[in-house]
């Protein structure tokens, strides 16, 4: 509409060429609440996207927003005093942390953003390991920072900021689809190559320090590892003795229907990161949570002035009592069935939808062009992105092509929504695609 449009031109006079604003989603927002969101000019649009899996409790939930209001009022920031929000979510993630680090592990918070929990946990595996080496996987997104951008695979991310961090090895993620492989192939070839750089003592990493894996590859395309890739990771980790990082970032706080991607494959790692959704409602916030044996750090080590910000916090803590006190995980694995076996349908009737995939609300569609290809339909996503604004549902796109739609719809989002907004995706398809 024309408010939103005339925002959008603002953006472009006086905002940095850098914001990664969609062209073909011209909306600039007023108000969100739940599942939906309502822009400057009062369009209703079904969010489906929840700024990157952030909103989790859907928008402006009461129950957390009145949580960081109550704890705004008395103060923001301390640096690390102690403060009855900052403890409660570190008992409660300490409890709710994956496998056999419940009860075992310890929490540092980051700075804002995710990329300072990647930086964290470099750190601490380099600190624990005097090791210098790390190995990350092709395909994987870990941050913008100098470190966690060593560890995104992506070279157009990197190409002018080189040399990065020297000694990263990426090998190779299973993605059976991509690689056209089946599953248990996929896992071994990975594994193979892990092994190799780090076991080995020809061609192999000399001072490993750590091994950093997305549990799913969000950015990369929603990608789920076959069963057998997290636990070889976790065996060639214990053999190699250095920490196996989970980055949880995109994949934690709920969003498979598990509290963290990891749990899916039956695997404890050493150290988890999050971000994104821990803050609650949308306020910045992450953390590592690591095992206990690696708390060698002393006081100052890790240093930075917002290690926490304390209504973000209290969200945090309230995000997770009223994701379990509303069954959401629960919800979560029904709603992405339900979204995932309607897609599936759809794709029977439609070879360009070639591969649906995910874990609870953690879902991917990959497409293809009329010709089977992956690397020229992007346009296609493009095409469905836009078809889904102009019918009120925002949707998302992932993958090295731009060729995976990604659906992150808030925990919260009703089954009403669901159908509303899998006709859209449905019409968007049999408009695009073919
Ligand atoms: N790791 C993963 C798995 C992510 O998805 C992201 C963000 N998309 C990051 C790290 C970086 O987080 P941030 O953008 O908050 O720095």
């Amino acid at each position: 509409g024309p408010q939103s449009r005339r925002l959008l031109q603002r953006q472009r006079d006086v905002d940095s060429s850098a914001v990664a604003y969609p062209e073909n989603i011209p909306i600039a927002l007023d108000e969100a609440r739940g599942a939906t969101v309502r822009d400057v000019d009062g369009n209703t649009f079904l969010d489906f996207f929840a700024g990157i899996g952030v909103l989790n409790v859907g928008h402006t939930n009461p129950y957390v927003m009145e949580g960081m209001y109550e704890q705004a009022e008395k103060f923001v920031h301390t640096v690390d005093f102690p403060t009855e929000a900052r403890l409660d979510l570190i008992e409660a993630l300490e409890e709710r942390a994956p496998g056999d680090l419940a009860g075992n592990s310890r929490v540092v918070f980051g700075g804002p953003t995710g990329s300072d929990a990647i930086e964290a946990s470099i750190k601490l595996a380099k600190y624990n390991t005097g090791g210098n080496g790390l190995v990350a996987f092709r395909n994987a997104y870990h941050g913008a920072t100098s470190g966690a951008m060593s560890l995104t695979a992506n070279k157009g991310f990197k190409e002018h900021y080189t040399p990065l961090l020297p000694d990263v090895v990426h090998a190779p993620y299973p993605y059976p689809f991509q690689q056209d492989k089946d599953p248990e192939r996929a896992v071994e070839d990975a594994l193979n190559e892990v092994r190799a750089t780090l076991l080995e003592p020809y061609g192999g990493l000399a001072d490993p320090a750590g091994i950093f894996v997305e549990p799913i590859q969000g950015e990369g395309g929603v990608v789920v590892p076959p069963q057998g890739f997290l636990q070889g990771l976790r065996d060639i980790a214990d053999e190699a003795e250095i920490p196996l990082v989970v980055d949880e970032i995109q994949a934690g706080f709920g969003r498979t229907g598990e509290w963290w991607g990891s749990e899916h494959f039956d695997v404890t790692p050493d150290v988890v990161t999050s971000a994104k959704a821990l803050g609650g409602n949308g306020l910045p916030l992450s953390c590592t949570i690591y095992h206990e044996d690696l708390d060698t750090w002393d006081s100052g080590d890790h240093a930075g002035t917002y290690r926490g910000n304390v209504p973000a916090m209290r969200a945090g803590l309230r995000a997770i009592e009223y994701i379990e006190g509303n069954d959401l995980l629960d919800h979560a694995t029904a709603m992405g069935n339900l979204i995932r076996s309607r897609l599936r349908e759809i794709a029977e009737d439609n070879p360009q939808l070639a591969d649906v995939r995910g874990k609870g609300l953690f879902v991917g569609a990959e497409f293809v062009d009329e010709d089977g290809h992956v690397a020229d339909a992007g346009d296609v996503v493009a095409d469905i992105q836009e078809y889904c604004y102009e019918h009120g549902l925002l949707v998302w796109k992932a993958g090295q092509y731009s060729n995976v739609l990604r659906l992150l719809p808030p925990l919260v989002v009703t089954e009403d929504q669901v159908e509303t907004g899998l006709e859209i995706v449905a019409d968007a398809i049999a408009d695009v695609a073919t």
